[in-house]
């Protein structure tokens, strides 16, 4: 008996070929009718005997596109209405925009097989790929993800191109930056007044000539500019960290592919796999020694953030070289990474020697995302290319919800529906350009997504730029929401759940509900409220924000806190003689008063004032850098802990006092400094699972920028577990404060 099904599908549904397998397939089960993209997803309305279509529904899941996701799938039965033949239909565009966008995709093995083809017309062509690679959010203007709807629209289709385009069964089928070099985007080689050099081959030709003289290359890439130098030319290497006036920050490296990476770095499974996904981040790898790249890549750290060419042009431009890339942001420090070759030579030309762009526009940025392999699995340090905008699922519908997010590695967040819209990596909200890009992102998210906000969600921070736009600028009520509440219901939203469980959310800086500043926090609850069960003994921070930049501040301040004034005078120590006596003798006395030294309960300044122990990082030239070095000196065959008892109260504390004192005595009697940083790590991992038997409950969920700290994570998960609680890690937003926004969004949202 004939009948038909009416099939609506919502997820990451639109441009990853799925119509053309939707047709192959009722083809094969000579079932008859139409499909369409819709703003929501995909439409089908399908007829034929009722077993074949059975069937058909099974195998919609079963078989569906690699890239696709299927977040909802309707299927209603009704009686058959005559529909001969199956078509793809042109997209509807009505009704809610929830239609998930897919991100920058790295070109598939099928199109890299095409360009290294001599006999294939796309031989060498920098802009070729299908349906399941290329650029998608970067090039999208509105939904439904048509090319009309992309920065490809100005790119007639060629009539080769179109009979792909048009063929249900070709690989190319609608997929919408689909081009050749007869039709599509072209390459050109600028000199930085502008003057065209070369166009095609012969740009990739000079680009590579110019590299392998040591200059400096600007290249247009997917989401924005590179800036390209010979990571084994230090010299090259340093004019670039000169003219981008970033002086330590490691830059990161791309190696043609993974046999080049693992000359680089040790680069075990999970990280290969990670490398060469279509998403293709770069992956943070610690380097062999002897370093085949220049000392000045990524000075003091033995850690390498390396990726591999994603797209057609990279991967043209690599091939033509013998060395690996450092390959960093087209900006100037500081500054949002450039996307328009025009603006790019002004804002870059003073850095750059030549700019290998081209003619396809980019809507808007997005920066390489950032990852690091965390037992086995992959946790992102920066969301971008090849994740964003992918929604976060909720379990349950969610009012339409705006989050401004935090301050640095800033993102926003839009709730709407059964997700959490994530947007790109913006940076640190620190320039007014940084501003202007978060503001166009705002303004982009709701326009995309066609959402009214009817809450905006913000950090308790008053001087946060984010704070300050929402204070100004919303048109719906505010909401805010703690920071660690933040990063606590980000780590639980991440994992599917509201909780309950013990949140330990161990960051830098955030503003406490009583006016301190937190970081080293212990919540009980779940998004729609949290309690702090525990937390770090405070301390004082000697000229507030100047101490992050110089440790050695902390580090003075915690033996002031143990000592009193007699602290200054231990010259033997390295935070003391780190300071002239008259330096001393200021920062005592902010101290003793105290004036100008918040109080603050920040594992991330615990984690500075060690290193400055340590001798490591006394003044430190990025946030975390001083952290991060603690963590590589650390021995990791080290089992010993330091005492770090927790005292009752409310919220009771982690007692850092006996673990400083332990390890002054170890440095006393010159215990070797990786076996002191490591009992340093295992003391905190020790510590969190005294907190979680005292907090009783079963879930933990590990959160904040500290657990960014590789040893740290695993050593206190691997703790945990031994103790029987259940471990929740971050997966899909960052730990770091790039997932306070999605964090905002879902307190607000319960608490609506
Ligand atoms: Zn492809
Ligand atoms: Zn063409
Ligand atoms: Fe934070």
């Amino acid at each position: 008996m004939k009948r038909r099904l009416e099939i609506a599908i919502r997820g990451v549904v639109q441009g990853v070929g799925f119509r053309p397998f939707v047709f192959l397939l009722a083809e094969e089960l000579a079932l008859s009718g139409w499909v369409r993209n819709d703003s929501r997803g995909v439409f089908i309305e399908v007829e034929g005997p009722e077993p074949a279509l059975s069937t058909f529904l099974e195998r919609l899941r079963a078989d569906k596109p690699a890239l696709a996701i299927i977040d909802a799938l309707d299927a209603r039965w009704s009686e058959p209405v005559g529909l001969e033949g199956f078509e793809i239909r042109h997209s509807a565009d009505s009704g809610e925009k929830t239609a998930a966008v897919l991100p920058d995709l790295a070109m598939c093995p099928a199109c890299r097989a095409d360009i290294e083809d001599p006999s294939n017309r796309r031989r060498g062509y920098a802009f070729t790929n299908c349906t399941r690679c290329g650029p998608r959010f970067s090039i999208l203007r509105a939904l439904p993800y048509d090319r009309p709807n992309t920065t490809m629209a100005g790119f007639a289709l060629c009539e080769r191109c179109r009979a792909e385009y048009e063929d249900p069964r070709d690989r190319r089928f609608h997929a919408q930056p689909t081009a050749c070099p007869e039709c599509g985007p072209r390459l050109f080689l600028w000199t930085p007044a502008g003057e065209r050099l070369g166009e095609g081959d012969a740009a990739l030709d000079g680009a590579a000539a110019a590299l392998v003289q040591g200059r400096i290359v600007a290249v247009k890439g997917l989401g924005g500019f590179h800036l390209l130098v010979d990571a084994t030319n230090n010299a090259a290497v340093h004019t670039l960290r000169e003219r981008k006036a970033r002086w330590a920050k490691p830059l990161a490296v791309m190696a043609r592919d993974v046999e080049a990476a693992r000359a680089l770095c040790e680069v075990p499974a999970a990280a290969a796999e990670l490398l060469v996904s279509p998403q293709a981040p770069i992956v943070l790898l610690r380097q062999r020694e002897p370093r085949p790249v220049a000392p000045e890549v990524a000075p003091d750290t033995s850690q390498l953030g390396l990726m591999l060419p994603y797209t057609p042009l990279h991967h043209l431009l690599l091939a033509r070289l013998p060395f690996p890339v450092v390959a960093t942001s087209g900006n100037a420090s500081d500054e949002p990474i450039c996307t328009d070759e025009r603006d790019a030579l002004s804002r870059l030309g003073r850095i750059a020697d030549l700019f290998l762009a081209h003619d396809r526009p980019i809507e808007r940025h997005v920066d390489d995302s950032v990852a690091v392999v965390v037992r086995g699995r992959p946790q992102l340090v920066r969301r971008a290319r090849g994740f964003a905008p992918l929604p976060i699922p909720s379990p349950r519908p969610l009012p339409a919800i705006l989050a401004v997010g935090a301050h640095q590695k800033a993102t926003i967040a839009l709730a709407a529906g059964r997700q959490v819209f994530l947007s790109q990596h913006l940076g640190d909200l620190e320039t007014p350009a940084a501003l202007s890009v978060f503001e166009r992102v705002i303004a982009d998210f709701l326009r995309l997504y066609a959402v009214q906000p009817v809450a905006v969600a913000h950090d308790l921070h008053p001087d946060y730029a984010s704070t300050r736009w929402a204070i100004e600028h919303a048109r719906a009520p505010l909401v805010p929401v703690q920071h660690h509440h933040a990063h606590f219901a980000a780590c639980l939203g991440d994992n599917g759940t509201d909780g309950p469980a013990l949140g330990v959310t161990w960051d830098g800086t955030g503003l406490g509900l009583d006016g301190d500043i937190w970081g080293g926090e212990f919540l009980v609850g779940g998004i729609a409220k949290a309690t702090r069960v525990a937390t770090l003994r405070p301390f004082r921070l000697p000229g507030g924000e100047s101490a992050v930049r110089e440790p050695r501040r902390t580090g003075l301040a915690l033996l002031f806190e143990l000592f009193g004034p007699a602290a200054l005078e231990r010259e033997e120590l390295a935070p003391v003689s780190a300071f002239s006596p008259a330096e001393r003798s200021v920062i005592g006395r902010m101290l003793a008063q105290p004036l100008n030294a918040p109080r603050t309960s920040s594992a991330g300044r615990l984690f500075d004032g060690v290193a400055s122990l340590l001798s490591l990082h006394p003044r430190a030239s990025y946030d975390g850098q001083a952290a991060a070095a603690l963590e590589h000196l650390a021995d990791p065959d080290e089992t010993a802990a330091y005492p770090l008892p927790l005292r009752p109260g409310t919220p009771a504390t982690l007692d850092w006092g006996p673990l400083i004192e332990a390890l002054l005595e170890d440095l006393r009697r010159e215990v070797p400094r990786p076996r002191i940083a490591a009992r340093f790590h295992n003391a905190l991992a020790a510590a969190i699972v005294a907190v979680a038997r005292f907090a009783n409950e079963r879930r933990v969920a590990l959160t904040g920028g500290c657990f960014q700290n590789r040893l740290l994570a695993e050593r206190t998960a691997a703790a945990l577990e031994r103790a029987g609680f259940e471990v929740l890690l971050h997966r899909q937003a960052p730990p770091n404060d790039g997932g306070i926004s999605l964090g905002q969004a879902l307190v607000a949202a319960a608490a609506l």
